[in-house]
């Protein structure tokens, strides 16, 4: 079949392109390596999922951070629908000061966020969020109660002085002609066993079908092909037969994510090709993301309900003048069950972690981290069983970075004890869960790798729009801002010659 164009990547980017274009009335195909997951019980385990990493893919990735001097190996998870099918459902906007940097406005997002959020049935309440930026609609469903944990912190930072405000959630909490959330804590982090989570596969993903979108899961591609400056096509491996296939294509969309879209156009040759070339996969950010546990002398969470509910914005411009960014957010989260605190614990500590397991109640800071340029994706000459070159990462947070993680922290600390915490201890994220930039969006290719429409700068028919072209990342999680932004281009790569 021929198709008008092919979407590499199903994750937020991906996905809500398809969605846009087969609704533009072109013939679309989407290529993910991943398969769809399971949903069985073995999705609710801790242990498959968190310990074994059951979506685990086969193909590494060289990861040196935190000051190493060598990489280690890193197997991002794979599945249809990408990392929509973990995530935790938190879905804020960017704040207008945070596009400063942007080649656009907070006014040109605006309505696509509202259309996102729409498409994700986020549940949320307008006027809560002491920095709200400006909205041309009220969420389209009110979040549900708070749970009794989540009150806790709500009452804690309220008695501080602080505005603490419901946080958006995209999870069926009302619908009834779809499974509601149950409210149970394996939510963050897990697939939905009963998708009652509005990930990707459950919404997006299924109304492009419904339109039009052609889906090919298992397929991993390893290069775009160019010819006299245009993209032509791509080639991959079924991951099934191991055979290779080649799709073409007038409009080649890369969505592999922050990691695994600068890795393609790496191993495609785009960084010689394009005058922004040098930027492809440098400028990787993932927030300075941390979280705090309070141990507290009664047990936090009997029901073991779910309680990401709560977020404070209320230091989000504390540092703006001084750093030229956010600081970020901190916002409630669950806590892993006993097996997996006990494997993450410092050794020596372990039995004692896993015994506290139940006292336990965590806080996580989310902050905005700079976009350096030596923070990069670069390749290998590793190949993976596929026979595609493996990627590299380097990554170092700058001391400003830390700087506004311990400024949350800090204000973090306050909120546990006021809520009864006895201790508390900090635990680094070292995941690229909220990876962003790598092909950032900008006003020239001396200074990025996309133009303000998402194209490679000086190739036609190649768009990346994932979170890999975020110039910068803001102070609150990403995944409703790529859906915008995607929403935002796909006319005009519908529109391309
Ligand atoms: C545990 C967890 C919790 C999170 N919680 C939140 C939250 O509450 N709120 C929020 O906003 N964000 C959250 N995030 C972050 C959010 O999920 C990501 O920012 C978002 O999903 C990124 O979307 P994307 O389109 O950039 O890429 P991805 O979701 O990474 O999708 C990229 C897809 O491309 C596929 N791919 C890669 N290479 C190839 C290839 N060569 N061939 C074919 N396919 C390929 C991958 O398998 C993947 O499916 C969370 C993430 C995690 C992991």
């Amino acid at each position: 079949m021929a198709y008008d164009a092919v979407i590499i990547g199903s994750g937020f980017g991906g996905a809500f392109t398809a969605l846009a274009l087969v609704e533009a009335g072109l013939r679309v195909v989407l290529l993910e390596r991943g398969e769809p997951v399971a949903r069985d019980d073995d999705d609710w385990s801790p242990r498959r999922i968190l310990l074994e990493g059951r979506y685990a893919g086969p193909s590494p990735i060289q990861v040196r951070q935190y000051g190493a001097s060598s990489p280690s190996p890193l197997h991002p998870m794979q599945m249809l629908g990408g990392n929509s099918v973990l995530y935790g459902g938190a879905s804020l906007r960017l704040r207008p000061t945070d596009m400063d940097h942007w080649p656009l406005d907070y006014a040109d997002l605006e309505p696509h966020y509202s259309a996102a959020e729409t498409h994700l049935t986020v549940h949320g309440v307008q006027g809560e969020d002491p920095h709200e930026p400006p909205r041309s609609a009220d969420f389209t469903s009110p979040p549900v109660a708070l749970t009794a944990p989540a009150q806790r912190i709500h009452r804690a930072a309220s008695a501080l002085g602080w505005r603490p405000f419901r946080l958006p959630m995209a999870i069926n909490f009302s619908d009834p002609t779809r499974p509601r959330c149950i409210l149970c804590n394996t939510c963050d982090g897990y697939p939905c066993r009963i998708e009652a989570k509005n990930d990707l596969t459950t919404t997006v993903l299924q109304a492009a079908v419904d339109a039009g979108l052609q889906i090919r899961a298992g397929a991993a591609v390893g290069e775009i092909e160019m010819m006299s400056g245009r993209a032509r096509g791509v080639v991959g491996v079924d991951t099934t037969t191991g055979d290779e296939f080649r799709v073409t294509a007038d409009r080649i969309i890369v969505a592999a994510g922050a990691l695994g879209s600068p890795a393609l156009l790496l191993r495609s040759g785009i960084d010689e090709l394009s005058p922004g070339g040098d930027w492809i996969g440098r400028r990787l950010m993932r927030h300075c993301n941390a979280v705090l546990t309070g141990v507290f002398p009664f047990v936090t969470n009997p029901d073991q309900v779910f309680h990401k509910q709560v977020c404070l914005t209320d230091f989000y411009e504390d540092l703006r003048v001084e750093l030229g960014t956010a600081v970020g957010t901190i916002q409630d989260i669950y806590t892993p069950s006993a097996d997996v605190i006990k494997h993450f614990a410092p050794l020596g500590l372990r039995r004692v972690a896993g015994r506290l397991t139940q006292y336990m109640q965590n806080l996580l800071v989310v902050a905005e981290d700079d976009p350096q340029r030596d923070n990069r994706v670069s390749l290998t000459d590793e190949r993976d069983l596929y026979g595609h070159r493996v990627a590299r990462v380097d990554h170092d947070y700058s001391v400003a970075d830390v700087r506004r993680r311990d400024y949350l922290i800090h204000r973090a600390r306050r909120i546990l004890r006021r809520a009864g915490a006895w201790i508390t201890r900090l635990y680094e994220i070292d995941s690229f869960s909220h990876g962003m930039g790598t092909v950032g969006m900008g006003e020239s290719p001396a200074s990025s790798a996309l133009d303000a429409r998402c194209r490679v700068w000086g190739t036609e028919g190649l768009w990346v729009v994932d979170g890999s072209c975020f110039p910068t990342s803001a102070g609150v999680n990403p995944s409703l801002t790529i859906a915008a932004n995607a929403l935002r281009v796909a006319p005009s790569i519908a529109l391309a010659d």
